[in-house]
């Protein structure tokens, strides 16, 4: 709603906008989280491989379920979009809609990241944030967000005209060509709204447009998630840079991410098993 309103409040309005808010969802109604095993379990974990993704690109990993993955800070602010599969079907997929609902539209350590339906299962748990002290500015604004999509090609061919090959969307689609060796025109189906690791954004007070602002991340800083399913990964480095001036184009300095994937010591979880699909019948009635 960016116009100003056409249309007269009714006497009662007053008490209309006075009805109580609802949490739509209660976090508590959740199935328990693991978050105290997976806090014990990454003291012993070993970092088994770590992969760089240069600047304005893509690149994918794989993460079995019982690890660790780090999405790291190197040389300078930067944002990363973060697209999550079930490695062995593309179908179930993240669902950062649903993650919004059942969390917030900002993610931390504790809030788990779920798969589309009919999957609807915790993907990958946080268990760790560098940046969670940043918690909520004056703008009201928040870091990790699952509120924007990706910035894509098309958005920008409408807004401003011209081919830009190197949007998070159109990095995401050529990284998971590559991981899964299927084409381009395949992979861009599979390619879904995303995590914003490290972007700092919100709606503005007045009119609720979504924002971003100069990411507070810096080289060191990380997130750090447990794999609860077998997962495919792809991570770009958005060609906003810390996002703190433009998107979409190649004017704002961009840096390298980088994917670490750590494997638990052993014994370490010791009565987890990865979660079932949802337990949903599926009949939709029928
Ligand atoms: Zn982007």
């Amino acid at each position: 709603m960016t116009d100003t309103a056409h249309s007269n409040p009714p006497p009662d309005a007053a008490a209309r906008r006075a009805a109580k808010p609802l949490i739509c969802y209660q976090v508590d109604q959740l199935p328990p989280s693991n978050l105290a095993l997976y806090q014990q379990a990454r003291q012993g974990m070993r970092k088994l491989t770590e992969i760089t993704i240069a600047p304005r690109d893509g690149g994918s990993f794989e993460v079995p379920a019982g690890s660790f993955f780090r999405i790291v800070s190197v040389e300078g602010a930067q944002v990363g979009d973060l697209n999550l599969w079930h490695a062995h079907d593309l179908t179930e997929r993240f669902f950062s809609g649903k993650t919004r609902q059942l969390h917030a539209t900002h993610v931390s350590t504790g809030d788990r990241l779920w798969s589309s339906l009919p999957g609807l299962r915790p993907m990958a748990t946080i268990t760790h944030d560098t940046l969670d002290w940043y918690g909520w500015d004056e703008d009201g604004a928040g870091v990790h967000d699952v509120i924007g999509t990706r910035c894509d090609p098309y958005t920008n061919y409408m807004l401003n005209g011209v081919d830009y090959h190197h949007c998070c969307h159109s990095n995401l689609t050529r990284a998971l060509a590559v991981a899964a060796d299927i084409p381009l025109t395949e992979a861009e189906l599979h390619v879904h709204d995303v995590m914003n690791v490290f972007m700092c954004t919100g709606f503005t007070l007045d009119t609720h447009q979504y924002f971003m602002k100069a990411s507070p991340v810096r080289p060191g800083d990380y997130i750090e998630f447990f794999a609860e399913i077998d997962l495919l990964g792809a991570l770009s480095t958005c060609p906003g840079g810390d996002c703190g001036s433009s998107h979409s184009d190649d004017s704002t300095p961009c840096y390298p991410l980088q994917v670490e994937i750590y494997q638990p010591g052993a014994g370490a979880l010791q009565g987890w098993s990865s979660p079932p699909r949802s337990g949903y019948s599926g009949t939709h009635g029928t």
